[in-house]
C-alpha cells in the first residue's frame, strides 16, 4: 500500500530569497503585500532542523507562514501585468 506524498508546498520563494517587503511591479495589493511579507519572514523554520517554526515553535509550515504564503500567491495571481 502506497502512503500519499504530502504536496510540495507552493511557493514562489525561499528562505535564501524571501519576498521582498516591496511588492513586485503589478501587485495592487501593497499593504497586504507588505504585511504578509512581513509575517512570511518572521515564520521560517529553525535553522537546525528545518522542521519548527521559530516563531511559533510549532511544525513548520504553521498556519501563520500558511495564510502569508496564500497571501503572496494571491497578490502575485492577481498582479496586473506590467
Ligand atoms: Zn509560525
Amino acid at each position: 500500500m502506497q502512503r500519499t506524498q504530502r504536496p510540495r508546498i507552493h511557493s514562489a520563494y525561499t528562505r535564501q530569497q524571501p519576498p521582498p517587503y516591496e511588492p513586485p511591479p503589478g501587485v495592487t495589493e501593497v499593504t497586504a503585500w507588505q504585511l504578509a511579507a512581513a509575517q512570511w519572514r518572521d515564520h521560517l523554520p529553525d535553522d537546525l532542523l528545518g522542521v519548527e517554526c521559530v516563531t511559533c515553535r510549532t511544525a513548520w509550515p504553521c498556519d501563520a507562514w500558511d495564510i502569508a504564503n496564500d497571501m503572496i500567491n494571491d497578490c502575485r495571481e492577481t498582479a496586473q501585468a506590467a
